[in-house]
């Protein structure tokens, strides 16, 4: 292998001359304490940055075996690397004096989740860091000097203060991979006690703003804590046990005046499952990891989704047995939610009445009187969600403030008061005892399972120069039409936007047939992840895959299901 000298002086070889020429120092260097693999060389100083690779043995990296001995502490320990090298490089980067993307020394950009990505990989032998640089320029003129100032002392730098067990803080690596270890075993044991979710006292929900995702400061914020009734106990990898408010299965509601904190647990909840940081707040609140949020989302594109259960007979004898629409309206694009979070195999759904539509939430007795059933298409919300449970198993919970009629079908009341938490369900039965609702349930045929659908491999076609592109977090552009995920509320980090488009070409080339549903493709796609790792997805074969992190089962189908150009037929279940 060549060595730092070979690199040394390949870059002053190429000194001033224009950038295409940093293309031939691609390939391998073995500089001591690590390899540098550039894996791939920007063709401009302007294009996206240069990918490369840092390998640290094991023998000069040292980091315990305990710390990766499950895939959960494994998973753990690569987010806190991937941290600890994004902070290393902050501090080394120098973007002075070149042009475009010059002197960028950067990796993956990691938030207050804690996912499985492409960034950082440790192994028995070896911690591999895949990270990006901006290789500088003067113009468009290659600048050896700083280059080599990079490559062969600011990146070493950074390879031994992120990934040298001897840097690094042994108490805060521990706690962040035992802190992971113990969210995956709390999120392990809700089914047997049947729970959805589970939230622990003293968790610190409300976030500092409406654009930041950091806790809102200690002396402002209410902890979290059960009301007694609600109280569970949950083991911990230690023994030890931890308490909190557990949300059964079935169907709970969340009441209480505006501005009392409703909303924000049903966000934390939503959240909840994903793993969060220690210091988040909510690294101890941890949901069925197929829950899903479902929202009104009007303008949205539906393609071939029973919505029947929900909506029927519409204007126009629109077939709502397969309802196609360009342009959602809210009730409908928030039926279709429903809808394909079921055949996505979602166990939970969770609901907002801010961001519902009213009229798929609720008809009360008087509209029921004023307009009769046979004139209104939707069977609203409320005369399904105990079936959705008692039929389908699935459970849902709600956020509500203004409609009493949900009093009589709900398992769980709690109240929020004053940001705390009260279970309110027996004085809910006995207001619902008290002043009865006259409503009429409006049910005609009852749910049954959700028909599959199958993406016709026609419709992801690509053209010879269409490109398929992640834009942001909330865009995937795939060929000539855009994938609008901004109210996808679990999509959470851009890197997994970055999977979701590649994900979408693996699946369209290998799994969308014809003959599987959406739901094995996405399938067998998680199951290549899981025995071959997310870098199966990438294109970038045995190199550095890209920015990737791992999305849900539910945000792949709902990007599918977003895409305009997608056509599908049913199955009978
Ligand atoms: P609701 O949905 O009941 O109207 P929100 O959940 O939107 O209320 O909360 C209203 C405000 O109170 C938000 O600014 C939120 O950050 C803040 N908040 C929520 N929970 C707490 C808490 N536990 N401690 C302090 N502030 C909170
Ligand atoms: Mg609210």
């Amino acid at each position: 292998m060549r060595n730092r000298n070979d690199l040394a002086q390949k870059l002053e070889g190429i000194d001033s001359r224009g950038y295409k020429a940093y293309k031939s120092i691609k390939g391998s260097y073995d500089l001591g304490d690590m390899v540098l693999h550039i894996d791939h060389v920007q063709s401009d100083p302007f294009a996206p940055p240069s990918h490369l690779r840092a390998v640290v043995p094991q023998s000069v990296a040292r980091i315990p075996p305990e710390l990766f001995s499950n895939p959960s502490r494994r998973i753990g320990l690569e987010d806190y690397l991937t941290r600890r090298f994004h902070s290393s490089a902050r501090r080394h980067e120098d973007r002075r004096g070149g042009t475009g993307k010059s002197g960028l020394l950067s990796i993956d950009r990691c938030g207050s989740e804690i996912l499985r990505r492409t960034s950082m990989v440790v192994g028995e032998d070896f911690v591999e860091a895949r990270f990006v640089v901006g290789l500088p320029a003067r113009g468009r003129r290659v600048m050896a000097a700083k280059a080599k100032r990079m490559l062969l002392e600011s990146v070493p730098e950074v390879a031994s203060e992120a990934l040298h067990y001897r840097s690094i803080d042994a108490d805060e690596v521990e706690d962040h991979v035992q802190t992971t270890e113990n969210q995956d075993l709390l999120r392990s044991q809700l089914e047997g006690l049947e729970l959805v979710s589970f939230v622990a006292n003293g968790s610190i929900l409300p976030r500092e703003s409406g654009v930041s995702d950091l806790p809102l400061e200690a002396s402002r914020a209410v902890p979290f804590q059960s009301p007694p009734e609600l109280e569970v106990s949950l083991t911990l990898k230690d023994g030890s046990q931890i308490s909190g408010m557990g949300v059964p299965e079935g169907v709970s509601l969340v009441v209480g005046g505006g501005y009392h904190g409703k909303s924000t647990l049903l966000r934390a909840v939503q959240k909840g499952v994903y793993n969060h940081v220690p210091g988040d707040g909510r690294e101890m609140v941890v949901t069925v990891d197929s829950a899903m949020k479902v929202r009104a989302e009007d303008g949205r594109s539906v393609v071939s989704v029973d919505i029947h259960p929900f909506i029927a007979d519409l204007p126009q004898k629109i077939d709502t047995r397969c309802f196609t629409s360009e342009n959602a309206s809210g009730s409908t694009s928030q039926a279709s939610n429903i809808v394909e979070a079921l055949e996505s195999g979602s166990r939970l759904l969770l609901l907002d009445e801010d961001t519902s539509a009213t009229n798929f939430m609720i008809r009360d007795v008087r509209m029921q009187h004023l307009v009769e059933k046979s004139l209104e298409p939707i069977t609203p919300f409320i005369d399904r969600v105990r079936e959705l449970h008692s039929v389908l198993g699935v459970s849902t919970m709600l956020v509500l403030g203004g409609s009493g009629d949900y009093l009589d079908i709900a398992d769980v009341v709690v109240k929020m008061v004053s940001y705390v938490p009260r279970d309110a369900t027996s004085t809910a039965r006995e207001v619902a005892d008290r002043f009865r609702s006259d409503r009429r349930a409006e049910v005609t045929q009852p749910m049954r399972e959700v028909s599959p659908r199958v993406p016709l491999p026609s419709s992801f076609r690509l053209g010879r120069r269409d490109k398929v592109r992640p834009k942001g977090l909330h865009h995937v552009r795939y060929g000539r039409s855009t994938i609008d995920l901004s109210l996808v509320e679990q999509l959470v980090s851009s890197s997994q936007t970055n999977a979701i488009a590649m994900i979408l070409t693996y699946m369209a080339k290998r799994y969308m047939d014809g003959s599987r549903s959406l739901s094995e493709a996405v399938d067998s796609v998680l199951e290549d992840v899981r025995k071959n790792g997310l870098d199966a997805i990438s294109p970038f074969r045995g190199g550095h895959p890209g920015e990737l992190a791992l999305p849900r089962k539910q945000e792949i189908c709902a990007a599918v299901n977003r895409y305009r150009r997608l056509e599908a037929r049913q199955l009978q279940p």
